[in-house]
Order: structure tokens, then C-alpha cells, then sequence
């Protein structure tokens, strides 16, 4: 038995956070397990502990280490950012972490697309497309892959989309919305301290009719460049052994998590930080 909030400076800003503060969780058996976190279901229905692991895997899969404090890297990161995203009225799953490495989270039925937002031009649009890196995407690139493994993630458009039924229009307006918030206010926050952010994923879920963000916001999901050196501080640094991942994740986490960054909303002009960031 662990009592929910033990060890965690990131409460939700919730309505019932008072209730959510007393929430006792039981982990119970595992639900799934991905390449570097696991679910496991909790004696409370609407309630899931995602405990994230220090597998690092990348290409697909190709490469694969496991690395010491990553997990709780990314679930601090995750847990900072899902409370940021929620204090700017962007609901997500998260509830509250119980330790490091496990948070407990809304259970979602989730939507298997994973919804990229792109601010420069970086990674598989490089690869893909006639663009060079670090070019300035205004506005930015929305870009939806079916979450599948099996089939390597195939890029979707919308009428794919409908066509499959993994969303009705409706729903797709909505998490396309809410992506760019996302976008928005991460950007603004991380540009305060120093960081562009360059591009991330996002997965959704649906907890009755209401879309819901899940899964993470971490150094595995985003692309962050340094301002002013233009270093990678995420997981390209693993994928093209680009220096020590630890001690980027390590020092990106404190820089992301410092305490004098909690309980700040982002600010009212998010928008326009955005605007003046892409000149
Ligand atoms: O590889 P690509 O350039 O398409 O990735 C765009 C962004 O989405 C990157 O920040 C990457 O880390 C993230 N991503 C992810 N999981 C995937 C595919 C991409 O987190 N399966």
C-alpha cells in the first residue's frame, strides 16, 4: 500500500485535489508495458500507476540501454509539465506522483495517434522533406502518426483518420486545439528558461466524452535546443550519442523543475513570447 503524495513537490490543480490528497492507491497487477514505462491497474477503478522505467530505447526499438535516473527524470518532467499544462486549463491525466518514478493517473481509453507539433523544422521532417534543420515553422507543423508498432507508426491525415474511425471530426478539432495550447504554453515556459522547443508528441484519451492529455511530456518526447549553444538537451543526445544522456537529462530536469519555476501559471502572453521566439 502507498499513500498517494509521498515525496512529490507537484500537486494537481484540481477541484478535488483535497480528496485527491487522501487518496490511498494500491498497485495491482501490470496492464501494459511499452518500451519504457509500465501501467499497472490500482484497486481504484478510475485510477492507473505509470511507473517509468530507466529503459531508453531508440529507432524503433533498435537501440536499447538502460540508464540510471531517467526514469525518475522523466516522470519529474512529466509531472511538472502536466500540472504547468492544468494550471492553464488544459486537462490531463495526471492526479499525482506516489514516489520518483511512479505517478497515478485518470484511466483514459486512449487514441492511438501520436500528435506532433513542430516549431523548426528537425528529425524525420529533415529526413522526409526538402527543408533545412532549425527552419522557423510559422505557423507551426501539426503531424499525426497511427500509434502501431507493428506497422512503424504510418503518418495519417485526416481523412485516414476518419476513415479508420480513431477520431470523429470533432475530436480531431479538439486535440488539434488543444496540441497547439500545449505548444503555446510549453513553448513560452521553456523559453523563459533558456530552451526552444523545438518539437514534441502528444497522446490523447478520451475519459467519458471529454479529451483528455495522457502518456508523458519528457526528454524522450520533445526536442529541446539550447539557446544559445543550439545544444540538444533530450533524448537525441541518446539516439545520436551526442554526449553524456545522463548528465543532459539530469541537468535539463533541475533546469525545467527549479523550484523557483512551481506553482507559476504561464504567463497571459504566451502567445505573443511565441510570436517574437519564431522572428
Ligand atoms: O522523429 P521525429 O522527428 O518525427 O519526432 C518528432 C518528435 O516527436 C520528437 O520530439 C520525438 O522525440 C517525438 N516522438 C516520440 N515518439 C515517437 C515519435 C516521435 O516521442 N514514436
Amino acid at each position: 500500500m502507498v499513500r498517494a503524495g509521498f515525496g512529490s513537490p507537484h500537486k494537481p490543480a484540481r477541484s478535488n485535489d483535497k480528496n485527491e490528497e487522501q487518496l490511498i492507491v494500491k498497485q495491482g497487477k501490470l496492464l501494459y508495458a511499452g518500451k519504457a514505462k509500465s501501467v499497472f491497474v490500482t484497486d481504484s477503478r478510475n485510477k492507473l500507476i505509470v511507473e517509468f522505467r530507466d529503459d531508453i530505447t531508440a529507432f524503433d526499438g533498435g537501440k536499447k540501454d538502460v540508464l540510471a535516473g531517467k526514469g525518475s527524470d522523466n516522470a519529474s518532467v512529466s509531472a511538472f509539465f502536466f500540472d504547468l499544462l492544468e494550471k492553464n486549463g488544459i486537462k490531463t491525466h495526471f492526479v499525482k506522483m506516489l514516489d520518483p518514478k511512479h505517478m497515478v493517473v485518470e484511466r483514459l481509453t486512449m487514441i492511438p495517434l501520436e500528435v506532433i507539433v513542430r516549431n523548426l523544422a528537425a528529425g524525420s521532417m529533415v529526413r522526409n522533406y526538402p527543408i533545412k534543420e532549425g527552419t522557423k515553422l510559422n505557423p507551426p507543423v501539426i503531424v499525426i502518426d497511427f500509434k502501431d508498432d507493428s506497422r512503424h507508426d504510418p503518418m495519417l491525415n485526416d481523412d485516414l483518420i476518419f476513415a479508420l474511425k480513431l477520431a470523429t471530426p470533432q475530436e480531431l478539432q479538439k486535440i488539434k486545439k488543444i496540441a497547439l495550447k500545449v505548444n503555446s504554453v510549453l513553448s513560452a515556459f521553456l523559453a523563459k528558461q533558456g530552451i526552444t522547443l523545438v518539437d514534441f508528441k502528444l497522446e490523447f484519451g478520451r475519459k467519458q466524452r471529454t479529451i483528455c492529455l495522457g502518456d508523458e511530456i519528457s526528454m524522450d518526447s520533445m526536442r529541446l535546443w539550447d539557446k544559445k549553444t543550439g545544444v540538444s538537451l533530450d533524448k537525441d543526445v541518446y539516439r545520436f550519442e551526442k554526449g553524456d544522456v545522463m548528465q543532459t537529462y539530469n541537468s535539463v530536469t533541475k533546469r525545467i523543475t527549479a523550484k523557483s519555476n512551481v506553482g507559476k501559471k504561464s504567463p497571459k502572453k504566451s502567445q505573443k513570447a511565441l510570436k517574437n521566439q519564431k522572428k
